[in-house]
């Protein structure tokens, strides 16, 4: 018996036993293979995540195999190898129908409001479904989420080749971003963080410059690599105050800011007057939109931007609990954890 891994309390996992679901119309049930943690379910877990209501099924990275298909669900196939598309939206509300639903009124994340993929079984409507290559691996596919996030993001700060860009902190996001930087044609690319075997991993995404220093003693760095110009384009995979004034910091006059890490912490004693004087854009990108996940498929499965290296632990289901303790106690020196099912 397979059993799903619910969060019924922050660090309170239980495993129960749940019926393997049947899908309606249009829906899609997929045997699921591998899910991928991150800094969300890390604070779902720990009960940081603001709103969020136990219990819980977490698991929005995911991939797996279609098991079975409802009425009118005719795009898949049983068998065929998909990833979640987790950004649950209404399709009625202005934002969805303008065609940003990840900016749905009603938004939901998939295993949050929605259960999850720390199941051996999940089911959706099959329009969140996106079809992977069949030699693909599953584990390594998990990661197509959080790429498409960051694609997202960098289509919203619109670099151009030639720009230079900063981005502050290596950790996933930062060093899928540091990659399709370098893809976009962005020179020099330079690469913050403490943390020196991240920066080895930014010089094989490609990152042209690596800085090992806090986001503050950055800044003198990046003036002089950009040759004392300033940034084009600073894009914070950082978070938090700190991060922020060292991007204003960094950025040439009329630079923009890119706001990709998620972050509570208010920033004080912070005027808009650098905004004003340095003309700074400040741009926000949430999650992913719909069109990230096909063109983030094909970075993947063309090899241009390699996620082999991004899977630091394994664990199968029955032991989710487990995975959760060791990311919590090294939340900065884990990239992804990988929770694998059939357990
Ligand atoms: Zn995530
Ligand atoms: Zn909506």
């Amino acid at each position: 018996m397979t059993r799903t891994a619910l969060l019924r309390a922050p660090r309170k996992f239980e495993l129960v036993e749940r019926d393997k679901p049947r899908p309606g119309p249009g829906e899609a049930v997929v045997r699921t293979v591998a899910t991928a943690v991150c800094h969300t379910d890390l604070s779902i877990y720990t009960g940081a995540h603001p709103g969020v209501r136990y219990p819980v099924v977490m698991g929005h990275e995911s991939t797996g195999i279609v098991d079975s298909l409802g009425e009118g669900a005719s795009a898949l196939e049983p068998g065929a190898h998909v990833i979640v598309n987790p950004i649950i939206a209404c399709r009625q509300c202005d934002p969805c129908r303008r065609g940003d639903t990840h900016l749905c009124r009603d938004a939901g994340l998939f295993g949050r409001e929605v259960d999850g993929s720390l199941s051996p079984y999940i089911k959706l409507p099959a329009h969140y479904l996106h079809r992977l290559p069949a030699g693909m691996p599953l584990e390594q596919a998990t990661l197509i989420e959080t790429l498409a996030t960051v694609r997202h993001a960098q289509r919203r700060v619109a670099q151009t080749s030639g720009e230079s860009v900063v981005v502050l902190g290596q950790g996933t996001g930062g060093l899928l971003h540091t990659r399709l930087a370098v893809l976009a044609g962005a020179n020099p690319v330079i690469a913050v963080s403490r943390t020196r075997w991240k920066l080895e991993m930014a010089e094989r995404m490609g990152a042209h410059h690596v800085v090992a220093a806090s986001v503050e003693d950055a800044v003198g760095e990046v003036r002089r690599l950009t040759r004392g110009a300033g940034a084009d384009v600073v894009i914070d995979a950082a978070g938090g105050p700190k991060a922020f004034k060292a991007a204003i910091g960094m950025l040439r006059p009329g630079g923009r800011f890119c706001a990709y890490s998620i972050s509570h912490e208010p920033v004080e004693g912070f005027s808009t007057f650098p905004l004003y004087f340095g003309e700074i854009s400040l741009v926000g990108s949430r999650a992913l939109a719909e069109e990230d996940m096909a063109p983030s498929i094909e970075l993947v499965a063309s090899g241009k931007v390699d996620v082999s290296g991004f899977i630091s632990a394994r664990y199968p289901l029955r032991d989710a609990a487990a995975a959760f303790e060791e990311y919590e106690r090294n939340p900065s020196r884990i990239l992804r954890i990988v929770i694998g099912s059939p357990s």
